[in-house]
């Protein structure tokens, strides 16, 4: 069976290009790069050249590049040590409440180390209102953090207007921009952003990479303690063979991302004018055009989504959901939940993440089985209504 894999948001796979350039450094190529012999040198040239080609992709200093493990630690980083560094000045933080857990969770830990941490709400395309932003500003803030594109609906904020306002008023300004680099151009000089987050896995490079850009003269304090490494802003021995790999990764989205960016949205669209068409009872969640290129998100009524992720594993496709059985907990998406939806509804949503390897069949295998398999199990809901494929209920 031919199988789709249509969950880019989660992960992605490496690509060639990347794999082929990590190898060596897991093979003879495997010097610590504090040493000072040639192995060791050679590693330290390699993760340099690394870090070099990340901050050409976001238009940054190779010295504002802190390498850590991943989307996660840069977020931790970000906020902890910020917070660390700025407490004495203020203790108070803004963020939203549509940010991926590896924000919320750390927020909610600064609270109770005697942070305030204000959420700013979000419309129903999930867009953070500026005027919201200036009304949420104290003399105690020291910090706002909104990310760039959610990673569930895909809406793409306000970055450059939200860090304007957040440096007239004298606070730093960090962004999760996991899901947007690769994906959309991202100039954080243009932008204004203090601190911004990126991921390895999420842009066809290898996992348990990642990166925080920190402009030169921020205050931050390190989250990771122990030797000397990354200028004493993230100890432990570097993750060579991931490290180069990122750089490739970052290298290859520079290079290809005009390219993809309208393979993507071009197939997204397709995707998604050709759900609304084929299907009653269906809504499309997240903006309609300030959304990243392979982002696709809907809700169907009367469906479980879980049942909808297996039906769809049963015909070779992968995608996610946000209702709840698969988010691990009772509660469906956070972030369905922060648009308006009701919990019914946020327990119906799909989204289906297109990547580059992606092509115009996988859409189109996706559009010939999508509508049977929401009519079957719209037939066997006790709540939708005569007329969607209830025939065999009574
Ligand atoms: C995936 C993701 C993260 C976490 O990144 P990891 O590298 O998996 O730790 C953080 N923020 C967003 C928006 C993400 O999509």
């Amino acid at each position: 069976m031919r199988r789709v894999y249509l969950d880019h948001a989660a992960t992605t796979a490496v690509h060639p290009k990347v794999l082929e350039t990590m190898l060596p450094y897991l093979q003879n190529q495997f010097g610590n790069p504090s040493s000072i012999y040639s192995w060791g040198r050679e590693a330290k040239a390699a993760t340099e050249n690394a870090r070099a080609q990340v901050a050409a992709l976001i238009n940054a200093e190779p010295t504002e590049i802190v390498l850590t493990s991943g989307g996660t630690e840069a977020d931790n980083f970000a906020l902890t040590g910020v917070a660390a560094a700025l407490g004495q000045r203020g203790r108070h933080i803004i963020t939203s409440t549509i940010e991926h857990h590896a924000i919320l969770h750390t927020a909610e830990e600064l609270e109770r180390n005697g942070f305030q941490v204000t959420y700013l709400p979000v419309d129903a395309d999930g867009l953070v209102d500026p005027e919201t932003l200036k009304q949420a500003l104290t003399p105690e803030t020291i910090l706002v953090s909104i990310m760039f594109a959610n990673n569930e609906i895909g809406t793409i904020e306000p970055i450059a207007e939200l860090a304007q306002i957040t440096k007239e008023h004298g606070a730093l300004f960090h962004t999760d921009a996991v899901q947007a680099v690769g994906n959309i151009p991202i100039d954080v000089k243009e932008l204004g952003v203090d601190l911004l987050s990126l991921s390895g896995h999420k842009v066809y490079g290898p996992k348990g990479i990642g990166a925080l850009y920190v402009r030169r003269g921020t205050k931050i304090r390190p989250l990771i303690h122990g030797g000397a490494q990354e200028r004493k802003f993230r100890a432990g021995t570097e993750n060579v063979p991931g490290i180069v790999g990122l750089g490739k990764a970052a290298e290859l989205a520079k290079l290809e991302l005009p390219e993809r960016r309208a393979h993507l949205t071009g197939l997204r669209d397709y995707l998604i004018d050709g759900v609304l068409s084929s299907i009653d009872y269906v809504r499309l969640n997240g903006h309609r055009t300030l959304r990243l290129p392979g982002n696709a998100n809907f809700s169907f009524e009367f469906v479980e989504g879980e049942s909808l992720l297996l039906s769809l594993d049963l015909a070779g496709i992968a995608a996610s959901s946000g209702s709840a059985c698969t988010s691990g907990s009772l509660d469906p998406s956070h972030v369905l939940l922060a648009i308006g939806l009701s919990h019914e509804v946020a327990h119906g949503s799909l989204r289906l993440t297109i990547g580059r390897e992606n092509i115009k069949e996988d859409m189109d295998l996706v559009l010939s089985v999508l509508p049977n398999i929401v009519r079957r199990l719209r037939a066997m809901s006790p709540l939708a209504p005569e007329g969607e494929g209830l025939s065999y209920v009574h």
